[in-house]
């Protein structure tokens, strides 16, 4: 029987308990969590995410900030309204949608907010404490599937795990928390990417596989064992006449095929998505926490 991993449904569970962690702290005479975000430019799929990130943090209770800045926008300009908004005491998790227009350097945008408000996890010194297993901010995606295998209580110790996929933001950082001596963890990983050889014959072989590509409906069933559990991490928009908004949404398992081997598997949209979004908030209710201890 395969077992579909509900993002949708876990996000708001999660998002419950952190409104009911915001009411206690307000309760106790606190702040409440404070998100601001800066966006850069009006790249519609950039404002999409940052509209979603407003309105979550509209539904959990949380403060949130949008900054709407022009695609002219200097480099100087912008890294003087990151360091306004990072003094600032009372916000508690900064974050700048990316990517950024061509012109401005996209590292020093990274190192310019405070790895304390830091709550996308993206500056060296959150995914350096990530890497070495110390207490950080880790990037959304990542945090959201080792929250779900959690929450889901699916056993990683000792098994084959394999990411499709290096990115910095998604693959590397899912490759090395499996890796880890914790819980979900302890896996044995191969990360694979576009200069592996013979992916079938390594996903085959692997008891989880996490797909970060960007390729849709790439991972095929008979690429799969029986049993595995499948985390597509994937989104790509496909023209769909049919749908309101014209495109449906494919992730980078061929769904159809995969599912019935899999034990567990996440739909696309509803599956890692959701989760991901909810981690911000997450990481963002962890830094006003920090904050106040
Ligand atoms: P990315 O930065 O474009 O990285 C893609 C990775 O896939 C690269 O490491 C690339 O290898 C590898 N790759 C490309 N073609 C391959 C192939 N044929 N075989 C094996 N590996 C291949 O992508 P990303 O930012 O990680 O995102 C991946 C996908 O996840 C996208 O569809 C994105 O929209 C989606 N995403 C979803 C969420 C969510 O919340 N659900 C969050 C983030 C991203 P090289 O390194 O060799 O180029």
């Amino acid at each position: 029987m395969t077992e579909i991993l509900d993002g949708k449904a876990l996000s708001k569970t999660i998002k419950a308990r952190i409104a009911e962690k915001v009411k206690q702290i307000v309760a106790e005479g606190g702040k409440k969590p404070h998100l601001a975000a800066i966006l850069v430019g009006e790249d519609p799929a950039s404002q999409t995410y940052v509209n979603s990130k407003e309105k979550d943090c509209k539904e959990v209770g949380f403060d949130s900030t949008v900054l709407r800045l022009p695609a002219s926008i200097s480099e100087k300009e912008l890294l003087d309204k990151i360091k306004e908004l990072d003094e600032n005491p009372n916000v508690d998790g900064l974050i700048i949608q990316l990517p950024l227009p061509a012109h401005i350097d996209e590292n020093k945008v990274i190192m310019a907010v405070s790895p304390e408000k830091d709550v996308d996890g993206f500056h060296p010194v959150n995914v350096g404490k990530m890497i070495l297993g110390l207490p950080s901010f880790v990037s959304a995606t990542p945090l959201g599937i080792m929250t779900m295998l959690k929450e889901y209580g699916i056993e990683t110790k000792g098994k084959n795990c394999v990411v499709l996929g290096r990115s910095n933001i998604v693959g590397r950082p899912i490759a090395n928390l499996l890796s880890q001596k914790s819980n979900p963890g302890d896996c044995t990983v191969t990360i694979c990417h576009s200069h592996t050889k013979n992916i079938r014959e390594i996903t085959l072989k692997a008891d989880i596989i996490v797909v970060a590509i960007g390729i849709s409906e790439f991972l095929k069933g008979d690429m799969v064992k029986e049993g595995a559990v499948i985390i597509d991490v994937g989104i790509t928009r496909v023209a769909d006449a049919s749908k309101k908004s014209g495109f449906r949404l494919l992730g980078d398992v061929e769904y159809s095929t995969v599912a019935p081997k899999a034990s567990y598997i996440t739909p696309v949209p509803g599956g890692v998505g959701p989760m991901t979004r909810v981690a911000l908030l997450m990481n963002t209710l962890k830094s006003r926490e920090q904050r106040i201890s």
